[in-house]
């Protein structure tokens, strides 16, 4: 019996809301309507998909449900909605596809960068396809998306594709139904979409045709040379990654001697060689947002990874080896890519095209230009970037996925609100890792990475991204959100742009643990933990080990880390010893007794204090004893760094939280004792105070005891003071419900282990997911706080 013959004809309007547009969900649904013989017509309009169909009722069931269950690889559908006639509506004989409407009453969404798809690939090793080793091949479920658009609703002539005039055969894939291309966007072919080119310095032209110019590449990567290539969301620099001397050269060039690199490899199979992964990274480095995924490295890889490309040095070999255990994999996410890297036949550097800390490159003449003294060569084409995108970097925390930079392939697809905003936001963020989000009703919209927002350059890529973001979701903010922090760019950037009764501050761990709470899409009262490096608190010193009773609106601060002053401010930040100090030798102990407070002996003391500088410590002696420029922190973070110096594992850092990151990495496996540690009330504050804790790190040290077990007994100490604070919090409160956020809870045991003991006795644990637990999640907890607030909300 034919489909067509089962059950009365029935009308039906749907409407499918979500991540539809761009993602070829009209001609899938063209597909599935003609499979199940309806007749009807399907059309984009503002950023929803409204269907018609009629037919016989069983078949119309199986639509509606199909149309969510087989929805294509990128498409996310929110609401299917369904509106049923019992008659006949008259629609005509078959299924039609109605051109797209521009409207600007409905919600724009639009989809990130996605991975080229295994239909594509194939076509692009396929000697006997016309697109055979064409590096821009893409299709309705694969190819670029956020970074080549510069207008909504998404149509090729309002993206960087439309200076390419379809040839004819490419044409027809567009205009036919049937076709894996219909109304692919970026459809490109060898005859009439972008062509790539390869560039010695010196040379008079860039190379003559693509063959030449990937030969000529490839031969300079396999020669140990520096290429920068052209990428989706911005400029990469690439290198042999199994070359020591190559990956020392781009370190020395990019000004980056310490920060791990990320490697490209060909396949699933060759990152199986080069880690040890679960399933769930797996699933990850194979998604088609195709992130970097942080992974355990295999020690008999082969090929080997360059020492260099994780960066961290020791003269102690078992410590190199803890120390560089993790490595950034990816897979080719372009045809260039698997072109690439098809030919080069090893693992490849490709890391962000900049210096040091600046933004990402994405013009080909600024490219030319900023990388000039790092690259050798160039391999570029001719379709324009319009978004910045950095590579996304994740990693799988006790299963679950946790974002560390939230970048191409995830921005800019919103994320809900818990509590909708009456009103539009902007949410400016804060500084470090910076993000940017716009929101509108219960949507967020958080931007990709921009950086760090300290340097002129990664500044006014702020302002580009917000600029272009702003035009493409068409939203303008009625008000502005912004941390505490005056000094902070962003801060300033909210104060200049909006006056003071349209904005709104919202304090940094306030945010941190309102983002995890609204992923987890809590409205009541929950515990807040925010462990974090700094963060300018409602009393002008700065917090950064906090425990908080808040809600999405709302918070008191109800524990908090014993504080210590940091001397030289941000310089303490990058020289871990002088946080040392700090503790060691803080102003209030140094009045008391000359020495060190009685909490420790001076002889204790020495044992640290004479393996620096003696100069240095006599300098920090006199700035603790003066007050200059030794602002006091409450912070979790800064402890890591100085438990990390007290261990001599790190001094001074290259990047942020470099100290903490090691001291993790080079921990004991295995179940360890806590420290000693005190918490006392203090101003209606229960209050950790670590001095017992470093005393007996610092003893325990003096005694012989191996860094490896101490860093261990040192992060259960954390784990242990945490859980006694939620505990008392608990019991004087009664809640259950608690978010951890904060970049501390990088630390994947910390994060794992609370996790894991807070279920067990009985919380309901949160943790971010979506958006990172670093400074890059805080615009979004930003959002969170303030749609509360203007809602009402308590
Ligand atoms: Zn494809
Ligand atoms: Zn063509």
């Amino acid at each position: 019996m034919s489909r067509a013959a089962a059950g009365r004809r029935v009308g039906c309007s749907i409407v499918v809301r979500g991540v539809v547009q761009g993602v070829g969900f009209r001609p899938f649904v063209w597909r599935l309507a003609n499979e199940l013989e309806l007749t009807g017509v399907v059309r984009n309009t503002g950023g929803q998909v409204e269907i018609e169909v009629e037919g016989c009722q069983g078949a119309v069931e199986e639509f509606a449900s199909r149309i969510r269950s087989e929805a294509p690889p990128r498409a996310r559908v929110e609401e299917v909605e369904l509106r049923r006639s019992d008659r006949s509506t008259g629609i005509g004989s078959g299924f039609s596809i109605e051109e797209s409407q521009a409207s600007t009453s409905a919600e724009r969404l639009f989809p990130p960068d996605i991975a080229t798809c295994d239909d594509c690939l194939r076509e692009v090793f396929d000697p006997a396809d016309r697109r055979y080793r064409y590096p821009f091949t893409n299709c309705t479920n694969c190819g670029p998306r956020a970074t080549i658009i510069d207008e909504l609703p998404y149509d090729r002539a309002r993206t960087s594709m439309r200076d390419f005039r379809l040839c004819a055969a490419c044409e027809a894939e567009y205009r036919d139904p049937a076709n894996r291309r219909f109304h692919a966007e970026p459809i490109a072919c060898p005859d009439c979409g972008p062509q790539l080119w390869h560039r010695r310095p010196g040379d008079p032209a860039p190379t003559a045709t693509r063959e030449d110019a990937l030969r000529t590449a490839v031969a300079d990567l396999r020669a140990g040379r520096i290429v920068a290539v052209k990428g989706l969301g911005g400029y990469h620099l690439a290198c042999d990654a199994t070359d020591p001397a190559a990956v020392a050269r781009l370190r020395d060039r990019k000004r980056r001697w310490a920060k791990p690199f990320a490697v490209m490899v060909r396949d699933l199979e060759a990152a199986r060689t080069q880690a040890e992964m679960s399933a769930e990274e797996e699933a990850l480095l194979t998604s088609p947002a195709r992130p970097i995924v942080l992974v355990e490295r295999r020690r008999d890889a082969v090929p080997s990874l360059a020492d260099g490309v994780v960066g961290a040095e020791s003269d102690d070999p078992a410590r190199a080896a803890a120390l560089n255990r993790r490595v950034g994999l990816f897979l080719p996410y372009t045809p260039l890519h698997h072109l690439l890297l098809a030919a080069v036949e090893r693992p490849i550097v490709l890391t962000s095209g900049n210096l040091a800390d600046e933004p990402l490159a994405t013009d080909d003449g600024e490219a030319m230009e900023r990388l000039a003294g790092i690259a050798d060569s160039f391999l570029g084409h001719d379709r324009e970037i319009r978004a910045r995108y950095d590579d996304s970097v994740t990693r799988v925390v006790d299963g679950r996925e946790s974002l560390i930079r939230r970048s191409r392939g995830y921005a800019p697809e919103p994320l809900a609100l818990p509590i909708a905003t009456p009103a539009p936001l902007l949410a400016v963020g804060a500084e470090l890792k910076h993000t940017f989000a716009l929101a509108r009703g219960g949507r967020a919209h958080v931007a990709p990475h921009t950086g760090d927002l300290e340097e002129l350059l990664t500044h006014r890529a702020f302002e580009t991204n917000l600029a272009h973001l702003r035009r493409l979701l068409d939203i303008e903010p009625a008000y502005v959100v912004h941390d505490l922090h005056p000094a902070y760019l962003s801060t300033q950037f909210a104060v200049r742009s909006f006056p003071e009764s349209r904005r709104i501050g919202v304090q940094h761990h306030h945010a941190h643990v309102a983002s995890a709470a609204a992923e987890a899409g809590l409205t009541g009262e929950f515990i807040g933990v925010a462990f974090d490096g700094l963060g300018m608190g409602e009393d002008g010193t700065f917090w950064g080990g906090e425990v908080l009773v808040a809600t999405l609106a709302s918070y008191r601060r109800v524990a908090r880390f014993g504080r210590a002053p940091m001397p030289g401010g941000a310089l303490a930040v990058k020289k871990p010893y002088r946080m040392a100090l700090g503790y060691l030798l803080s102003a209030e102990a140094f009045e008391a007794d000359g020495g060190t407070a009685g909490w420790l002996t001076p002889e204790l003391a020495a044992t640290f204090l004479d393996r620096l500088d003696r100069r240095e410590v006599e300098i920090v002696r006199v700035q603790l004893a003066r007050g200059l420029n030794a602002p006091v922190a409450s912070s979790a973070g800064r402890l890591f760094d100085a438990a990390a110096s007290l261990l001599g594992i790190r001094d001074v850092a290259e990047y942020e939280a470099q100290a903490a990151i090691e001291l993790e990495l080079i921990a004991a496996q295995g179940s360890h004792e806590p420290l000693p540690y005190e918490i006392e009330g203090h101003d209606g504050l229960l209050v950790y105070d670590p001095r017992p804790t470093l005393r007996a790190l610092i003893e325990a040290r003096a005694s012989g005891i191996a860094a490896e077990t101490l860093a261990a007994r040192f992060q259960e100490t954390i784990a242990t003071v945490t859980r006694q604070l939620c505990g008392d919090v608990r019991e004087a409160t009664g809640l259950r419900q608690v978010a951890l956020s904060g970049g501390v809870f990088q630390n994947q045991w910390l994060a794992t282990t609370l996790v894991r003991r807070l279920t067990r006795d009985g919380f309901e644990v949160h943790t971010n997911e979506r958006v990172p637990a670093n400074d890059g999640g805080i615009s979004y907890g930003q959002a969170a706080v303030a749609a509360a607030r203007l809602a009402g909300a308590s």
